[in-house]
């Protein structure tokens, strides 16, 4: 019997029992005492293929005299169990002690744990040593070059090897479009796409394939793309790979095609947890969060276990509704799970808390953190700032810099945010000319605009223009808007009218621009100019959009239109706000009718006034709920100058906290005062 094939087979098998007992016959008759280098190599093989490295190492380094396949087949069993570093070691030894040289197994080996050592010199020495020998013309040496370049982002060096011969294959094209994908080189991505789609057929793709090329659709939103690369893999049968299918989920859902994507998941065969999270995610990212809800319900329904991901998508999906109801019953589901301190849920949870107004326990949450990322801070500074709460803000962040934690893109934004809430117009410049740099970070959009509405609300309007009009920025709607407001709460009608302008130029169907140009011209008191913008938003069908207000009381919403008498209790709640109106007067409030878009009396504009959804919502919670609770209103428009001082009368008389989120901001009123200091 020959000893070499039944030591192949038990390798082949597993089976170390087996071999071992061939290793023990080989011992008895002698014949390993001998220089037999290929029987040697066998037995290598044979234990560091059933994961016993260290007898395969003890007989490696016994070996007198070793050849190419030895090193070769020790180096395989530290790759195979995961120990690249050994194998790069190996390889040292091998090229200067032992003086050999690799051959096409053994070079793309070392090349592939060089990449994930990030070893790129090494590296770079098997790339010079596989020109030199010819073995760059082994598939393997080249798709093993082409990772090693990608995964250290040297693509100049990837692209030159993926268009030298031989030939790409599948193997090559997958590896390249992974590491592509995996460090965002989305438009190197979409190259190497379009040469694969060229030199290879459909036919030959695989479910790792698909699974790149919709992530490149999706980060693209290339719709049709996408669609043709589904059509193609339901032809080639692919759809039953779970990997696949989620990818098909994530590529509808980035693309913004969320029926296509619930068809897609409706006929999928194959379903795990990470297919229902995938489509859950697609429902969260395109806004649609109750139907993330309930098709959780489903997913609970078919006892599909949720994982970590699964809840940090409904808790997000929680924020985006402002549902505290039911986002503190997933909160109590992954206390029970165990997942608290899941790093991606725990981040949701601060998320969620912030959003729905709660920012104190947002703060708890963030303290019991045992692991914080970029992310945890992130959400911390910008929920502070969002909430109107510079300082605390900006404590957030010196702690963060006091524990060396390297900020990012978005910290900035949160922290130049509370700069504007305080009036520091040196301390923003500073981080924004020079701290952002420290840390490599190139100032964005948003940045600016935060200085912008600095400037604005620290009446420095001329300035604010000024600074719009000498950077070499492309401005967009939302910065100008931002100097409109500053200019409409500074009363300055002059610049207001220059920057209206502008808007009207760059947007001139935006509802919201008119809406601040309308209010401008009639706190003026230029009655002509306010109907003249009317009269185009009319004609160009420019629709405001209806005021919504919304409460959760006890796991119930109930949502308030401006004006509406549909809810059962309609009469009701008009009599409350009545009382309330009346009650308010006494302790000084004056109803500000000059933002009324309306055409009628004066008298009646005070009554439209009164039917403002967020008066309603307000008027409702306060018979609903007891003594001294809090009130969460949340509302999808700008709230009006009269709604937010008729909050604030209401919050002295009921003796309430009333919390407003409304599009821009959350307002806290409390004791007659409110968080923004009447700036939004
Ligand atoms: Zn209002
Ligand atoms: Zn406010």
């Amino acid at each position: 019997m020959d000893v070499r094939k039944l030591l192949k087979a038990s390798a082949e098998a597993r089976n170390l029992k087996f071999g071992k007992s061939i290793h023990a016959h080989l011992i008895v008759i002698n014949q390993i005492t001998r220089n037999h280098v290929i029987e040697k190599n066998s037995l290598i093989n044979h234990y560091a293929k059933c994961g016993d490295l260290s007898s395969a190492r003890i007989l490696f380094d016994k070996m007198r005299k070793r050849n190419v396949v030895s090193w070769g087949s020790m180096m395989s069993g530290y790759s195979q169990h995961g120990y690249a570093q050994e194998v790069v070691q190996l390889w040292r030894k091998m090229v200067n002690v032992d003086k050999l040289n690799p051959n096409r197994h053994v070079l793309p080996m070392v090349l592939s744990s060089c990449s994930n050592c990030g070893l790129l010199d090494e590296g770079q020495q098997c790339h010079g040593y596989a020109l030199k020998s010819g073995l760059i013309f082994h598939q393997y040496v080249k798709n093993a070059l082409v990772y090693l370049y990608t995964m250290s982002t040297h693509l100049k060096e990837a692209m030159q090897v993926l268009d030298s011969p031989p030939r790409s294959d599948l193997c090559t094209y997958n590896s390249v479009l992974n590491g592509l994908l995996a460090h965002g080189y989305l438009n190197e991505a979409c190259y190497v796409l379009r040469m694969m789609i060229e030199e290879l057929e459909w036919s030959r793709w695989d479910g790792v394939t698909c699974v790149n090329v919709f992530s490149v659709c999706g980060h693209l939103k290339d719709l049709i793309l996408g669609r043709q690369v589904h059509g193609r893999l339901l032809k080639i049968g692919l759809d039953h790979d779970l990997s696949v299918g989620s990818a098909t989920l994530d590529m509808y859902g980035k693309c913004g095609d969320v029926s296509q994507m619930r068809k897609v998941f409706d006929v999928l065969r194959a379903r795990n947890e990470v297919t229902w999270t995938a489509a859950l995610t697609a429902y969260t990212q395109n806004e649609c969060f109750e139907e993330a809800l309930k098709l959780f319900l489903e997913m609970d329904r078919e006892n599909i276990v949720p994982n970590e991901c699964t809840f940090a998508v409904l808790l997000n999906s929680c924020a985006g509704l402002s549902a505290l109801g039911y986002g503190s019953s997933i909160h109590a589901r992954v206390e029970k799970v165990g997942l608290k301190h899941d790093i991606v849920v725990g981040n949701a949870l601060i998320y969620m808390a912030s959003k729905c107004g709660l920012i104190d326990d947002a703060r708890m949450l963030f303290e019991s953190l045992l692991d914080r990322d970029v992310i945890s801070w992130n959400l911390m500074i910008n929920g502070y700032s969002y909430h109107g709460l510079g300082m605390e803000a900006l404590d957030v962040f010196q702690h963060m810099l006091s524990e060396l934690k390297q900020p990012s893109y978005v910290t900035f934004v949160g922290v130049l945010s509370a700069c504007s809430l305080l009036g520091r117009v040196d301390e923003a410049f500073y981080y924004l000319d020079h701290m952002m740099r420290d840390y490599g970070i190139e100032p964005g959009l948003e940045h600016y605009t935060c200085i912008v509405g600095l400037l604005g609300r620290a009446r420095r309007l001329d300035e604010a223009e000024n600074f719009i009009r000498s950077s070499p920025l492309r401005w967009d709607v939302i910065a100008w808007r931002t100097l409109l407001n500053a200019c409409l709460v500074h009363q300055n009608y002059g610049l207001g009218k220059k920057v209206a302008d502008v808007l009207l130029e760059i947007g001139p169907d935006d509802a919201g621009t008119c809406i601040l140009m309308s209010n401008m011209h009639a706190k003026a008191k230029r009655w002509d100019k306010a109907s003249a913008v009317r009269k185009l938003m009319r004609e160009r069908n420019i629709k405001k959009e209806p005021g919504l207000s919304w409460i959760e009381i006890r796991n119930d919403t109930h949502v308030f239109v401006s004006g509406d008498t549909n809810h059962v209790e309609s009469v009701q709640i008009r009599e409350k706000v009545k009382t309330l109106l009346a009650k308010i007067r006494t302790l000084g409030y004056v109803p500000d009718i000059a933002t009324e878009l309306h055409d009628v009396e004066e008298e009646q504009k005070e009554d439209w006034l009164g039917y403002h959804s967020e008066k309603l919502a307000i008027a409702y919670a306060l018979m609903k709920t007891p003594q001294g609770a809090p009130i969460r209103v949340m509302k999808n428009l700008r709230m009006c100058d009269d709604c937010h001082s008729a909050a604030k009368y209401i919050s002295k008389l009921t003796n309430r906290t009333i919390i407003v989120r409304d599009a821009n901001r959350f307002h806290r009123f409390r004791d007659g005062f409110c968080s923004c200091t009447d700036y939004w």
